[in-house]
């Protein structure tokens, strides 16, 4: 096994480990910072998806309290205010910093001012944006800044474990596989950024990216880390619903085409929700996708089982101008976005839950530290569009001067439990030797969890179907865990069956870890809807559920909410 050492190990490289190891560089040139993702750098991710853009407050009229009262709002009243408080003011100078230091162009208008566009479910327009695909020029600005500085790369690399030292009292680095040569790296480092980015691959139609398979969250979990909200998975209302056959159904057309004015009709073109929101398509995601479901459960659906996005009536070429990408990425599929109508679906985008953390990215065990989607509290029941960049960039941004900070203290360097090390590793190994399952196979495995989860732990949940999801996912953790890889299949090189099954190992995990919270939680906030409980509770006495696995079990608690800017019914905003 290869053994490597650093002092600042960074995983994941999105908006979130990326600013950390330029903002960890920045803070002390002498560090040594490595960064390990399972993709290509620059390349991977959901930062580099990011379509709509990037909220801030910096229109005239606007102010970083109307963008805390929109998330908290948004969010139900379950955001951590502190870590709300920081991504609205934290936005205003990342992307500053985003502009001018790192040279991104966003879109001006003719004054020169940056141009804000509107989007959903909220009060201001103050989304920054490069046309319609705003994470291309994030990344791409981002991939070489760091590809300018003395900052480690490994790339195709996953982290398999988060290692402690022997008394399981402070990080001592993680145990990564190298899947270019299907061999393990042993990384000692003294402080790890667990940037994996969340993403609710689990379910049959969602928006990530194909790397992202929960792998941080499911780490933290086994690391026995608290994790918060995990009931908030939020949907997306507008994914492309293009056919069984191709991988773009699922993805999302972005949310400023509702901003815009774009109508969603059902299958026989009634505009369906004037009858649901005063705010009708520019409603909150959930509020939205919850009405799209609806209309589906009724079987009043295009001919793909969906809904239509219309945007003809704001004009054919203004719709191609505003809209380009989308415009584009609608034709791939046969869609006439500008002029005709688009079949889409609801679909899973964002994990509002993650792993508990201090403002400043700490999480409980010393010498870890979370940011971007990994990470929970920030946005509640419900985030907002716009809220997701901000938070991968801003926390990614605090991490890393975070842990430079941290580690000019005299901390020690730790070794890592060497019968944790070899428990991580025959965890990894079982998928070569574990005795063959009677006619499983890994698709039908996924197969199934997808329709486990949309069908019981989606938009609309009960008692039931959740009781049924828990089963459903014990079997299926215990048929994955009989698995073993097929005689052909035992190259550990690039082994793509073989990251499949750690991938669902990965889901699984979480998807208990989901329905475990879905399960706790009797009352609908947000993204959580339940039919046996669709009232929201007292806000005044809000909590959220803090999920931990203890003695190999999951266990689910409230905690209650502090509301320590601004309580229920009272606001901040002083014009
Ligand atoms: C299609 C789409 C459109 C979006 N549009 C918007 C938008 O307009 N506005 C907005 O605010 N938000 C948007 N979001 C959400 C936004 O992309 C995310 O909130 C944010 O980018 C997450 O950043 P991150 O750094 O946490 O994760 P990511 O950018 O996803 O990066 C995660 C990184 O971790 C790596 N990784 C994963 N597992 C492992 C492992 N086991 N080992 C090593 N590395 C690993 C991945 O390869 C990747 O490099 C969108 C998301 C999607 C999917």
């Amino acid at each position: 096994m290869r053994r490597l050492h650093t002092d600042v190990l960074i995983l994941g490289a999105g908006g979130a480990g990326l600013f950390a190891a330029l903002h960890a560089h920045q803070a002390n040139p002498a560090l040594r910072i490595t960064v390990a993702v399972k993709g290509l750098l620059g390349k991977c991710g959901c930062t580099r998806m990011v379509q709509g853009g990037y909220n801030v407050a910096l229109g005239a009229g606007d102010s970083v309290a109307r963008h805390f009262m929109d998330t908290v709002e948004g969010g139900a009243w379950l955001p951590d205010q502190e870590l709300a408080w920081t991504l609205v003011t934290g936005a205003v100078e990342r992307v500053r910093e985003l502009e001018n230091e790192l040279g991104c162009f966003f879109d001006r208008n003719a004054d020169g001012s940056i141009h804000l566009k509107a989007f959903a479910g909220q009060t201001f327009d103050r989304t920054v944006h490069k046309g319609d695909l705003t994470g291309i020029e994030i990344m791409n600005r981002l991939a070489e800044a760091v590809w300018g500085r003395p900052i480690e790369r490994l790339e195709e690399h996953r982290v398999q474990a988060l290692l402690k030292n022997g008394d399981a009292s402070a990080i001592a680095g993680a145990l990564l596989i190298d899947m270019r040569r299907g061999e393990y790296v042993l990384v000692h480092a003294r402080a790890v950024l667990l940037a994996t980015g969340g993403g609710p691959t689990m379910y049959r139609f969602h928006t990530p990216s194909g790397d992202k398979s929960c792998d941080g969250l499911a780490l933290a979990l086994a690391a026995g880390l608290p994790l918060r909200d995990m009931e908030m998975v939020q949907f997306h209302p507008t994914g492309l619903l293009a056919g069984q056959d191709t991988r773009m159904t699922g993805t999302v057309l972005e949310e400023g085409l509702r901003g815009a004015g774009g109508y969603l009709l059902d299958g026989a073109g009634r505009r369906f929700m004037l009858d649901v929101d005063a705010r009708a398509e520019r409603a909150t995601r959930d509020i939205v996708s919850r009405a799209i479901y609806a209309e589906m459960r009724a079987g009043r659906t295009t001919p793909e089982g969906g809904v239509y996005l219309s945007m003809a009536h704001l004009g054919v070429e203004n719709v191609r101008r505003q809209f380009k990408g989308m415009v584009e990425r609608c034709a791939d599929c046969g869609f006439d976005l500008a002029g005709g109508r688009v079949e889409v679906v609801p679909t899973a985008h964002y994990l509002m839950g993650g792993v508990e953390f201090t403002p400043d990215c700490h999480t409980e065990l010393p010498g870890l530290f979370v940011a971007g989607e990994d990470s929970g509290g920030v946005h509640g029941a419900n985030r907002l569009g716009g809220n997701g960049v901000a938070n991968s960039t801003v926390f990614g941004g605090i991490a890393g001067a975070s842990m430079a900070h941290w580690l000019a203290g005299a901390h020690t360097v730790h070794e890592p439990d060497a019968d944790a090390l070899a428990a991580a590793i025959d965890q990894a190994e079982r998928a070569f030797c574990a005795r063959a399952g009677d006619g499983i196979d890994l698709a039908s495995l996924r197969e199934r969890l997808y329709a486990i989860m949309w069908d019981d732990a989606g938009i609309v949940r009960n008692a039931a179907g959740l009781a049924r999801a828990d089963a459903a996912l014990q079997e299926l953790h215990a048929e994955r865990e009989s698995y073993a890889l097929p005689a052909a299949a035992r190259d550990r090189a690039f082994n793509l069956a073989w990251h499949e099954w750690l991938n669902l190992g990965s889901l699984i995990a979480v998807s208990q870890a989901i329905v475990r919270a879905a399960r706790a939680r009797d009352n609908s906030r947000g993204a959580h809807y339940r039919d046996d409980y669709p009232e929201p509770g007292d806000l005044a006495r809000s909590t959220y559920t803090r999920v931990r696995l203890q003695s190999g079990a999951l266990h689910c608690q409230p905690v209650p909410v502090r509301f320590t800017r601004v309580s229920p019914g009272e606001t901040l905003i002083r014009d």
